[in-house]
C-alpha cells in the first residue's frame, strides 16, 4: 500500500460500507477513483445474518442462502398467511458477501484495504489508523457516535435477540415458508415474539426477539427458545450448530447531525436502519445511490438522503413502543391482518406514495395510534 492520500476513505466493510464500495466500483464515473477501505476486523468470519424482503431478482442472488415466496404470522388471535406478492424474503450469511465483497475488490489495484483500527476521522478528510495518517477527499464512517450512547432526548428502543441455528433428527420445517413473528409466547408486558427461518427441512434459525428498551439475560432467551421447540415441536430432538446474538438501534437519534464537511456518516452510525423494523442491509442500497447521484452531480454526498415523513412514520411508532410496550402485538396484529404484506413491505422500504400513507395509518384509527400521532405533531 503505497498511497496515502484517496478520493474515498470507507472507514468499516460492514453492510453499509462495502455495499457503498461495490456500488462505487460499478460506476463508470469512478472509473479512476481511488479507495482506501479500513476495517479492525479482517471479515472473515460469519457474524451475521441479513435477511430483506426483494422483489424478484437481486443484486446478491448468487449468494443468497435461502429465500421463501411464503410467510407466516402469528398473534394469540390468529394465523395470518402473508400476501408477499411479487416480494420473495431472502438471507444472506454475512460471510459469503464479506467474501464476494473481497473478490470484487481484490480486481481493482486503485482500492486498498486495511485493517486497522482508526483512531480519528475528521471533517477535513484525515483519517488516523494505527498511528498512520491518511487523507481523502470524502470519509464515509460507519463508526457510531459516542454522543448517540449518552443522548437522552431521543426515543431509543432496541432491537435484541438471541437466536439459535439448529438441526432436527427429522424433517420438521416446511422449508417454503418462513415466518415473520410469533408473538403466542411473549415474555409478558413486552413486545417479544420468535422468528423463524427453515434454511432446509431439518436446519433452520429460531430466533427469540425483543423490541423494547431492555436488554435480558442470555439464559431468559434461552428459557424462551427450550420452551417454544418444546411446545411447537412437541418430541422432536435437535442440536445446536450456531447462536447468533444482536442489537440494533431504533432510535429517533438524528445521526446525520454528525455529517460534518468531507465526513459523511453511513450504516447504522448515518440512520440508515429503518427505526420502526430495525432492517438496514436492502435500505441501504437505496441510501447509497442517492450518494453516488449526489457525488456525480457535485453535490455534498449526503443531501437528501433521509427523508421527512418516514422519520415522522417511525417516530410514531416507537412512540407506541415505547410508552405501551406490551402493545406491540396488538399493533402487528393489527398492521398483518389489515394490510397486505406486499403494502407493509413497500411502507418499510419508504416506497409508498402518500395515499397509500393515508390508507394504512387509517387502519391505526384507534385510541393508541391518535395519542401517540399527536404526540408527534407536537413534540
Ligand atoms: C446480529 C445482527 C443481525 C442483523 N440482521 C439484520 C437483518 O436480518 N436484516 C437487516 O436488514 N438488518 C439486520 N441487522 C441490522 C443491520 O443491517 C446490520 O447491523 C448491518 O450490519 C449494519 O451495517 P453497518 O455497515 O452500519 O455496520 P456493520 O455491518 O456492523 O459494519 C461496521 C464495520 O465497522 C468496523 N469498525 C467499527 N469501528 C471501527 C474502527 N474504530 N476502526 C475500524 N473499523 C471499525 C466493524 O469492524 C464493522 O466491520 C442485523 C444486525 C445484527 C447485529
Amino acid at each position: 500500500m503505497s498511497r496515502s492520500s484517496y478520493d474515498f476513505i470507507v472507514v468499516g466493510a460492514g453492510a453499509a460500507g462495502l455495499q457503498l464500495v461495490l456500488s462505487i466500483l460499478e460506476e463508470e464515473f469512478f472509473s479512476e477513483s481511488t479507495i482506501l477501505i479500513i476495517d479492525k476486523s479482517p471479515k472473515k468470519e460469519n457474524d451475521r445474518t441479513w435477511s430483506f424482503w426483494e422483489k424478484g431478482m437481486g443484486p446478491y442472488d448468487s449468494i443468497i442462502h435461502k429465500s421463501w415466496s411464503k410467510g407466516l404470522f402469528h398473534s394469540s388471535k390468529r394465523s395470518i398467511d402473508l400476501n408477499m406478492g411479487e416480494y420473495l424474503y431472502k438471507t444472506l450469511r454475512a460471510v459469503d458477501f464479506y467474501q464476494y465483497a473481497k473478490g470484487i475488490i481484490g480486481e481493482h489495484d486503485r482500492v486498498d484495504w486495511l485493517q486497522s483500527e482508526v483512531e480519528l476521522a475528521g471533517s477535513d478528510g484525515t483519517v488516523i489508523a494505527s498511528g498512520k495518517e491518511y487523507k481523502g477527499n470524502w470519509i464515509f464512517d460507519s463508526r457510531i457516535p459516542e454522543e448517540y450512547h449518552t443522548d437522552t432526548d431521543s426515543v431509543k428502543l432496541l432491537q435484541h435477540f438471541l437466536g439459535w441455528v439448529i438441526e432436527f433428527e427429522d424433517k420438521v420445517f416446511d422449508t417454503d415458508m418462513f415466518t415473520m413473528m410469533d408473538f403466542r409466547d411473549r415474555m409478558p408486558g413486552t413486545c417479544s415474539f420468535m422468528y423463524i427461518l427453515p434454511f432446509g427441512p431439518r436446519k433452520g434459525l429460531v430466533e427469540f426477539t425483543f423490541f423494547n428498551e431492555t436488554l435480558i439475560k442470555k439464559e431468559e432467551y434461552e428459557e424462551y427458545l427450550t420452551r417454544y421447540l418444546s411446545k411447537y415441536y412437541p418430541g422432536r430432538n435437535y442440536r445446536i450448530i450456531e447462536k447468533e446474538v444482536g442489537i440494533i438501534p431504533m432510535t429517533t437519534y438524528k445521526f446525520n447531525r454528525h455529517h460534518d464537511g468531507k465526513l459523511i456518516k453511513i450504516g447504522t452510525a448515518g440512520g440508515w436502519v429503518k427505526p420502526s423494523s430495525g432492517y438496514s442491509f436492502k435500505i441501504s442500497q437505496r441510501f447509497i445511490s442517492r450518494v453516488i447521484d449526489n457525488l456525480k452531480r457535485g453535490k455534498s454526498p449526503q443531501k437528501g438522503v433521509a427523508k421527512g415523513k418516514n422519520r415522522f412514520y417511525d417516530s410514531i411508532f416507537l412512540g407506541i413502543l415505547e410508552d405501551q410496550n406490551d402493545k406491540g402485538e396488538e399493533l402487528f396484529d393489527n398492521m398483518y391482518s389489515k394490510l397486505p404484506a406486499d403494502l407493509i413491505f413497500k411502507f418499510l422500504d419508504e416506497e409508498t406514495s402518500v395515499a397509500e400513507d393515508i390508507r394504512i395509518m387509517s387502519k391505526y384509527a384507534n385510541a393508541t395510534f391518535t395519542r401517540a400521532f399527536f404526540r408527534q405533531l407536537f413534540s
